[in-house]
């Protein structure tokens, strides 16, 4: 690309506009129960949560003839809508060149193991299906002359299957299936946040929510029920489980909300870090071309002086600039590469200069300073790899701020439209949590393992240990498709639009809310987070330690104890749901350090995100100053990547137990004379569902 693009295209791919919103009909019906008058809206299908997924799976739905609605905390608000890096990716078979192999393509996808043959095989093979429906809705995916869709190398991915639209890839995949959603007519209850999943002994028969618009004298938490027999957990990633997060604000997903429900997640143990801006700005993600055009790393320490400290790292400044490239496309930390030199230093590198008190800036007006002792910067002298991608994308230019107006320069136009301009200043950066690849166990179609639930998305257990850049939105749009097609064929939203959950049940989990929101509780919103984000970030982030895990997972436990017992506490109406949401996410970090402490103890080594450092393990980082003894960790297990850690709430604390990766057979090929009936009669979607292949 180059900057010759006119200002309007840039405008119309960073600056996108979503649809207005019609308003919804008003509950017609409504319950007194404990005190409280709750409206109720019957419904077939309920889908919670309006990012790339959810949406997906209520058009399809909504297609398939299901009555379906959805409820959002925030329509759009989530990953999808609001998150994205210098060109947001999605993961789909290769359809320029020579295609693609859908075995090879599943391999990739589960390479890093912990992640269900099946599973992979249906992403792979459903990919091309769900790129060219989005690209049927409007989706502007860029192609060649010739029709094949342009390509790029990505994390976890040697072949090139990476697409995009730009920074926004995502949230351009939110406004088009938003769009075909409010043709359908599918309603939206906007600023509603689901807070209980109601269930009998055949399954879910509903969600109960709060509205804060609702909020009258009757109805003081503006509680809703909505009945349904066929309920979508499509709410994201736990974005705030951590203090140090590139996800936006506010995303909390539905793990809580499912531990309390008694559903059984898997692979908690598994998550995403990587460079980007935080938060507390504009979060974004920084790999791709802001990191391949080798901008200078430097820190700042609290008397303002600068620190180049990935001199210290790296033993030539060749070296140190070809693996600040490298992030580009090996994005996530990962502790094998911080073995032999490789890109993952840089990471930890950052890492150590926060722990320092130091801040991280990105120059995109300087090249890297060199090495001690060792040459200048060159753009001659770098890996072979990385001056044949710079010279073939014509970023020649001798400043970084240069070769990215000439690769990529929506990258830059992206952060001005937040008032940041890298081209004036340096970016302030860090390493931050980016997504929750484990979450709720799902099956084949989507099923989780109570009865009338699935889970699609982020909220979905289903991307294994190391998934390819662009996948994850890849797996939302796949499963999102495959839910609806089982729902409106399997029939647990028939009939089911006349009824709500009984009285009683909509009693019963409005007083457990109501008692868990006291005015005169120790612990308020404030306290839960600070102590919530602050034991995650410190003690389950790029690095951890079996001790420290150990020490934090007793921590969590008894905050989760002390809830419990006295509840959180409510300054204000509208911060119900929040408080809701902070004792829900209170779980979910006991959930994912019980579930580590349980791999650790296991002897468990270090895979994906995570390094488990280990003072007697073999694997030990070197730098040009000499190894760091500090952060010796355990190497990966070959056996670990076969299996699965799942866990379930139950009335004596979690349940926590081992599977093996579900298997798939390349062998096994499909005959169509034989497996038509199959399809023709709907026994497709019959196969045993998680309950019953775990009782
Ligand atoms: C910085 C960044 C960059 C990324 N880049 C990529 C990339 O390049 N490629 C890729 O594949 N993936 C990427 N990801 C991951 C990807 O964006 C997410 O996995 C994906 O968008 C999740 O989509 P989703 O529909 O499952 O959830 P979300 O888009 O997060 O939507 C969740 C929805 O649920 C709603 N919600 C949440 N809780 C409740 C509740 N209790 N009640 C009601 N509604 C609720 C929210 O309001 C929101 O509408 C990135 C993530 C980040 C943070």
């Amino acid at each position: 690309m180059s900057d010759r693009v006119p200002q309007s295209i840039l405008d119309a791919l960073t600056d996108v506009e979503m649809p207005r919103l019609p308003p919804v009909r008003p509950f017609r019906q409504t319950v007194d129960v404990a005190g409280h008058r709750v409206n109720v809206a019957p419904c077939g299908a309920l889908v919670v949560g309006s990012g790339a997924a959810g949406l997906r799976a209520a058009v399809e739905m909504r297609r398939r003839g299901v009555d379906v609605a959805i409820v959002t905390q925030s329509a759009w608000g989530g990953t999808s809508a609001c998150s994205g890096s210098d060109k947001q990716t999605l993961h789909t078979a290769n359809t320029a060149d020579r295609g693609d192999n859908f075995l090879a393509m599943a391999q990739a996808i589960r390479a890093g193991g912990a992640m269900d043959e099946d599973t992979a095989y249906i992403e792979a093979v459903g990919s091309a299906r769900a790129m060219a429906s989005l690209q049927y809705l409007g989706l502007p995916l860029p192609q060649d002359e010739l029709g094949g869709t342009l390509r790029y190398q990505t994390d976890h991915d040697e072949v090139g299957r990476a697409t995009s639209c730009g920074p926004r890839t995502s949230r351009l995949m939110v406004k088009v299936l938003a769009e075909e959603a409010l043709r359908l007519g599918v309603p939206f209850y906007n600023q509603t946040t689901a807070v209980g999943i109601l269930k009998d002994k055949a399954g879910v028969t509903g969600v109960l929510a709060m509205r804060p618009r609702d909020v009258t004298a009757d109805n003081p938490l503006g509680l809703v029920v909505f009945g349904c027999r066929a309920l979508v957990l499509a709410a994201g990633g736990p974005g705030e489980l951590y203090r140090d997060s590139v996800f936006p604000n506010g995303c909390f997903g539905s793990l809580g909300l499912a531990l309390e429900a008694g559903l059984t997640l898997t692979n908690m143990t598994e998550s995403q870090f990587g460079i980007g801006t935080r938060r507390e700005g504009f979060p974004w993600n920084l790999s791709g071309t802001y990191v391949q055009v080798i901008p200078h790393i430097y820190s700042r320490d609290a008397d303002g002086i600068e620190h180049h400290f990935l001199s210290d790292y790296y033993r030539t400044t060749q070296e140190m600039a070809s693996n600040i490239f490298r992030k580009g496309y090996q994005w996530p930390f990962h502790a094998s590469r911080m073995l032999d030199f490789g890109s993952s230093l840089v990471d930890l590198a950052i890492y150590r200069e926060g722990q320092k008190g130091r801040r991280v800036f990105m120059d995109f007006n300087r090249n890297p300073l060199a090495v001690e002792g060792d040459l200048p910067f060159d753009l001659g002298r770098l890996d072979d790899d990385v001056r044949r991608y710079l010279d073939k994308g014509g970023a020649t230019q001798a400043l970084p701020i240069d070769r990215l107006r000439q690769m990529n320069p929506l990258a830059i136009e992206l952060y001005r439209r937040y008032k940041v301009d890298i081209a004036a200043a340096p970016l302030e950066f860090a390493v931050n949590n980016q997504h929750m690849n484990g979450g709720i166990e799902v099956d084949i179609w989507g099923r989780t393992s109570l009865s009338g639930v699935y889970a699609v998305g982020e909220a979905a257990g289903t991307h294994g240990a190391t998934r390819p850049g662009g996948a994850a939105l890849n797996a939302g749009q796949v499963f999102g498709t495959r839910v609806a097609e089982h729902v409106a064929a399997s029939g647990p939203a028939d009939g089911a639009a006349a009824s709500h959950p009984p009285r009683g049940d909509i009693a019963g989990a409005v007083e457990a809310l109501a008692a868990t929101l006291r005015p005169d509780s120790d612990q308020s919103v404030r306290s839960v987070k600070d102590a919530v984000q602050a034991r995650m970030s410190d003690h389950a982030g790029i690095l951890c330690t079996p001790d420290g895990v150990g020490a934090a997972l007793t921590a969590a436990r008894d905050l989760n104890t002390a809830l419990r017992a006295s509840g959180i506490r409510v300054s204000r109406p509208s911060e119900a749901p929040r408080a809701v949401q902070w004792r829900q996410m209170a779980l979910v970090s006991e959930a994912v350090l019980a579930a580590l402490d349980h791999y650790i103890g296991g002897g468990g080594g270090s895979r994906g995100a995570r390094a488990i450092c280990d003072p007697d393990a073999s694997a030990l980082p070197r730098t040009r100053l000499g190894p760091l003894d500090d952060v010796r960790f355990r190497p990966e297990r070959e056996a670990d990547k076969a299996q699965q850690i799942n866990l379930r709430m139950t009335s004596d604390g979690l349940r926590i137990w081992s599977r093996p990766n579900r298997h798939f057979d390349p062998e096994a090929r499909a005959f169509f004379e034989r497996d038509w009936p199959a399809w023709l009669t709907g026994s497709i979607y019959d196969a045993a569902d998680l309950k019953q292949r775990t009782d």
